[in-house]
């Protein structure tokens, strides 16, 4: 049988995602990161540049009528010899039809090559908070995704080959060893306070203002967009929340893509899907982000309308500025 055209471009997503992983661990090891920085917390390092050069180079040869869009400008993308492997839980799981039947050339891939770069540059226990994010998306939604957690349990295990996260929208999610919908339901049925995550290096009396808004609520601060929708895909956290702008779509596409096919939800602060298009060169997600289990309006519905107001004026100003 032959395996769909969004099966493969998925299956070739996972194989290299872990193998950019492999080379942000051997980077990190050498010790030589050759650090830019392009704006305030906002590093690049060699791990960057070469992981997206292998994950875009390799897609663009292997599917040229592939949209690509990474986060690191100025690069290079071309390889001699394609890496055609494919990863096969991927390639031979059952896709429903609205993905079984499209073109190549109807998927878009956002690539985030590093995320939680910061976190990568800063080391000890932060590096368990990098990912590789592969998301692809169809008619502006996100559709599946990859999440590749190089340093998964490094702290433990100094030999790690991290762990991977997959999942398309219709067909389920892969790579835990737990039922995420389940561990939240059983969070739910359980009275508790409920835990949030957030931002750990773009926090901002915003942010400060909604938690306080949700009060009784307990807040852990942890890097990388990939590493927090995992935290709630574990189950150590209810949410995701994050009253601003700063995430871009490659930093959410896969992790709204995985949580989706697991039943959960990513939104904006008001409960509305970002747009993945690729024509829209606004890559900002300028309404921040809510990305939980259950119904997404109820936590959508706790955010103050003060702070919506307040988050769009931002949005309005710096909009206004770039014209
Ligand atoms: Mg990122
Ligand atoms: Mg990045």
């Amino acid at each position: 049988m032959t395996s769909c055209i969004f099966a493969r471009i998925l299956a070739s997503s996972v194989h290299l995602a872990k193998k950019a992983g492999q080379i942000a661990r051997e980077i990190r090891l050498s010790g030589d990161l050759s650090i830019v920085e392009k704006g305030v917390q906002d590093f690049q390092t060699e791990a960057d540049r070469r992981a997206q050069q292998l994950i875009i180079g390799n897609l663009n040869k292997l599917h040229p009528s592939l949209v690509c869009i990474g986060e690191e400008d100025g690069l290079s993308e071309t390889v001699e010899h394609a890496d055609s492997e494919l990863d096969e839980e991927c390639l031979s799981a059952t896709y429903p039809t609205v993905l079984s039947s499209l073109e190549e050339n109807q998927i878009t891939c956002w690539v985030d090559p590093l995320d939680g770069t910061k976190e990568y540059t800063e080391g000890g226990e932060w590096i368990e908070h990098v990912t590789v994010l592969i998301g692809l998306s169809v008619a502006g939604r996100a559709m599946g995704g990859v999440i590749h957690q190089p340093f998964y349990k490094y702290s433990e295990n100094k030999s790690t080959t991290g762990r991977t996260i997959w999942g398309a929208v219709g067909v389920g999610t892969f790579g835990l060893d737990h039922d995420p919908l389940q561990v939240h339901l059983d969070r739910l049925s359980g009275k508790h306070t409920p835990k949030y995550t957030s931002t750990r290096s773009h926090s901002s009396p915003i942010v400060n203002e909604l938690f306080e808004a949700l009060q009784p609520c307990e807040v852990v601060r942890l890097g990388g967009s990939g590493h927090k929708v995992l935290a709630v895909l574990d189950g150590t956290v209810d949410a995701y929340v994050y009253p601003s702008l700063g995430l871009k779509r490659w930093d959410s596409c896969a992790p709204e893509a995985v949580i989706t096919a697991a039943g959960g939800y990513f939104t904006d602060i008001t409960g509305k899907n970002y747009d993945y298009s690729a024509d829209d060169e606004d890559r900002m997600n300028w309404m921040g982000c809510l990305a939980g289990f259950g119904d997404s309006k109820t936590l959508a519905d706790k955010v103050p309308q003060s702070i919506v107001d307040k988050v769009t004026q931002v949005m309005n100003t710096k909009k206004e500025a770039k014209k």
